[in-house]
């Protein structure tokens, strides 16, 4: 008789242990389809063109006068937000504000504190530079915050099925945001300053890098200009150096993918022959960013440069012909060495 019960006991022990193994298994397998292949089915939502966006090569006042040269008024100020490994700048011009990054996922609610800083109430545009956290998991907190009239957004041809970017999407459509995917020659405005997309690489150009989705914009205020490259790698920056009908060559240049070598070639540094490079970093990130090659190649040419993982946020004053930062230069530590402090 004892021996059927403890037979019996362990059975129902065995049968327990089991339950709870399928359960285990069973919420990790509907976790993880929920994560990578969940599509929710209202993300096809419509793209609108605006008339001024529409790609076009006419010969319009933009192009007779490249930069946008003509009579701009009062400053530019560009924040470099510090949101850890990750990007977020926030362009002020006569009273209107645009974003370009949002931060991480994690550091999205910084990025709206910054914002709310500023007295931000409302954004003319945010520019989702890819469809990677580090760009956009931010985005989310950013429209529960603020209002914002448009998003531009990379086509990046599906790739991109993260449960937390297809809630994005929802609320994009849900508020009824216009979204745009740029293409090269998209053009808008904020005040006086001019955002031109120079770079945008094709899926079928792109592959399954989504960095290389990155859309790349040349801010021209007056004589001065900033390329904000996002992500973009090696193959987005070919296509610009052999495509680009406007001229790369920026006095100041955001560095691509946080200082990495796998972007900023020594041929497109030369070609956007930068004074002022601006890396957004985290400091000891496990990338380490930025790399060596990068700093060696900014050193030599004596590139000045602002950095958020030694300096945190930082802000730039732009004039029609000039610019200030709020901080000293930074140094040209690589993130190996930081790292390692
Ligand atoms: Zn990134």
């Amino acid at each position: 008789m004892a021996i059927d019960k403890r037979k019996n006991k362990l059975q129902v022990l065995k049968k327990i242990l089991l339950a709870i193994l399928i359960t285990i298994v069973a919420v990790f397998l509907i976790r993880y389809y929920f994560k990578h292949y969940y599509v929710v089915e209202s993300i096809n939502t419509p793209i609108v063109w605006d008339d001024d966006e529409i790609p076009t090569d006419e010969d319009d006042e933009l192009s007779t006068n490249e930069n946008g040269t003509s009579n701009v008024e009062g400053i530019l100020y560009v924040h470099m937000i510090d949101c850890g490994q990750g990007d977020s700048f926030l362009f002020e011009q006569n009273g209107k504000y645009g974003l370009i990054d949002c931060g991480t996922r994690s550091t999205g609610k910084d990025v709206v504190y910054y914002l709310q800083k500023q007295g931000v109430s409302k954004l003319q545009f945010i520019v989702g530079t890819h469809q990677h956290d580090d760009h956009i998991g931010g985005m989310y907190d950013v429209l529960n915050s603020f209002k914002c009239e448009k998003v531009y957004l990379p086509d990046e041809n599906g790739l991109a099925t993260s449960q937390w970017y297809m809630k994005l999407l929802n609320k994009i459509k849900e508020d009824n945001i216009k979204l745009v995917n740029p293409k090269v020659n998209t053009k808008f405005k904020l005040g006086d300053a001019v955002f031109r997309v120079v770079g945008q690489l094709s899926s079928e150009a792109a592959g399954s890098n989504l960095n290389e989705y990155s859309t790349v914009i040349k801010v021209s205020f007056g004589e001065m200009d900033i390329l904000m490259t996002g992500d973009a790698e090696s193959k987005a920056e070919k296509a610009m150096l052999e495509n680009s009908k406007i001229s790369l060559e920026c006095e100041i240049l955001k560095l691509g993918h946080h200082g990495s070598n796998t972007s900023t070639s020594e041929k497109f540094l030369d070609e956007v022959n930068p004074e002022y490079g601006l890396i957004s970093c985290e400091t000891g990130n496990s990338y380490a960013h930025p790399s060596t090659e990068t700093m060696k190649n900014l050193k030599k040419r004596k590139v000045k440069v602002y950095r958020t993982d030694e300096q945190g946020d930082i802000v730039l004053t732009v004039t029609s012909d000039s610019v200030s930062f709020n901080k000293k230069p930074g140094d040209y530590k690589d993130g190996v060495s930081l790292a390692k402090n």
